[in-house]
């Protein structure tokens, strides 16, 4: 079949094998340009197919010589479906790490389902000799209550005021306002039950519960706080109020995990990056695109991967921890700069819906978010067939045949 991007709503409907493949081993060939450290050996990851948990995945699979495990919500090709960039991700690790010589698993399947916990667990029971490190990098917009069988949204909305901003429609490479209205209390609710912090403790209670924690285990999330232009809609809004139910249970975790490990329950505060949600949120792609540039002229820009690489090596392995006065890690004190927000600022009263598109900034965020994918990437026809079944064939193991 011929793969060219299929964009429906600003959502990749499709994925290119041949791309996620050179996009994985690029960044598992920047991981092997960083020094390796003193990490965990056997680590499982919630949400380890795309974005910041791949990234977390990468980075301790080859800084820290460790055994992976990583459940994630991704389809495999079927008929005319490619497959999803993460059920590809996950495949291309698996292939590039065989390398590494250490134990790498994937389970397809829904993390906030009490089957998969179980299934996951019996899993790490029967193979290691205990966890030492969770790292819960879940991104969903649904999420299903297992008691009620209720499915539950979250929300991208404000609280109080509505809120206005321009995003980008990806398919037709326009700029566009994008309302958003406050959220109901229901709404807050939903999703922080969706983007809170109680799939979380789940996970590491069912794990504690099974006595497979190991001593100074440790586990992470991931927050976002970000600067004066995005706080309507994001650390003031409904995603804030989750983020906020995530912070309080790291703060929880924490206590029960020193009393009883020496272990800790860790926030990290990660930068702004292109990920699938980014086009959803108003202003933010403008707030990256503007970002990217400062950081860049600053040289001061991570990608991804070094961003999560440093987070491991410095700071929660390493002796370099940026901590605020909530414990959170300060992953993102490059971005939070005073002086980079202030450039970001100004920057972005500039911008207007016909200048947009020829920021460098905006340029790499659309780059970034069609290699996400596996598009443009300068060495793949996109005209030439793909033979998927090939793929299947060459590199998707047996286990996630299904
Ligand atoms: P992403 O969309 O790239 O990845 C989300 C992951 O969650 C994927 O592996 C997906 O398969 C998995 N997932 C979704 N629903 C699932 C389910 N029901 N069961 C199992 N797996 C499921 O997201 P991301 O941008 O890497 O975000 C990860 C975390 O980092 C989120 O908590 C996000 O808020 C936070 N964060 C993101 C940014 C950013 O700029 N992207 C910044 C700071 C913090």
């Amino acid at each position: 079949m011929i793969i060219r991007p299929s964009i429906r709503n600003n959502f990749f409907t499709n994925a290119h094998p041949e791309g996620c493949k050179i996009t994985l081993e690029n960044q598992i060939n920047e991981a092997k340009q960083q020094e390796p450290f003193d990490g965990p050996k056997n680590v499982l990851i919630i949400g380890g197919s795309s974005g910041y948990g791949l990234a977390s995945r990468i980075s301790l699979a080859y800084g820290s010589n460790a055994n992976t495990v990583n459940v994630s919500f991704e389809s495999a090709p079927r008929g005319k479906r490619t497959g999803s960039a993460g059920f590809w991700n996950n495949v291309f690790f698996q292939h590039f790490a065989k390398e590494t010589g250490n134990i790498h698993k994937d389970f397809l399947g829904d993390a906030f389902s009490p089957e998969t916990k179980e299934l996951v667990l019996n899993y790490v029971k029967d193979t290691f000799d205990g966890l030492d490190l969770i790292v819960y990098s879940l991104a969903s917009g649904v999420r299903k209550n297992f008691n009620t069988g209720e499915t539950v949204r979250s929300s991208i909305k404000s609280l109080g005021e509505p809120v206005v901003g321009t995003t980008i429609d990806i398919a037709s490479m326009t700029a566009y306002e994008l309302e958003v209205l406050p959220a109901s209390e229901q709404e807050v609710k939903d999703t922080v039950y969706v983007m809170g912090g109680s799939d979380w403790a789940d996970w590491v209670h069912t794990f504690g519960e099974a006595g497979v924690l190991n001593q100074g285990f440790k586990t992470i999330a991931y927050t976002y706080i970000g600067g004066p232009t995005t706080e309507n809609i994001y650390r003031r809004g409904s995603l804030g109020q989750a983020k906020e139910d995530l912070e309080a249970h790291a703060y929880q975790m924490n206590q029960k995990l020193q009393e009883q490990y020496n272990g800790e329950a860790l926030i990290s505060s990660s930068k702004a990056v292109v990920s699938k949600a980014s086009v959803f949120i108003p202003q933010l792609p403008i707030y990256c695109a503007c970002l990217f540039d400062v950081m860049k002229e600053r040289k001061i820009h991570e990608t991804i991967l070094e961003h999560k690489y440093r987070l491991f090596k410095d700071m929660v392995y390493g002796e370099q921890r940026i901590i605020d006065n909530k414990g959170r890690i300060r992953l993102d004190h490059l971005e939070m700069d005073p002086s980079v927000q202030e450039d970001v600022t100004n920057r972005m009263e500039h911008v207007t819906k016909e200048n947009l598109f020829s920021l460098q900034g905006t340029k790499d965020f659309i780059h970034e978010f069609f290699q996400i994918n596996g598009f443009n990437i300068d060495s793949i026809d996109y005209e030439a067939d793909v033979d998927i079944d090939e793929y299947v064939t060459k590199y998707v193991p047996k286990d996630l045949q299904i």
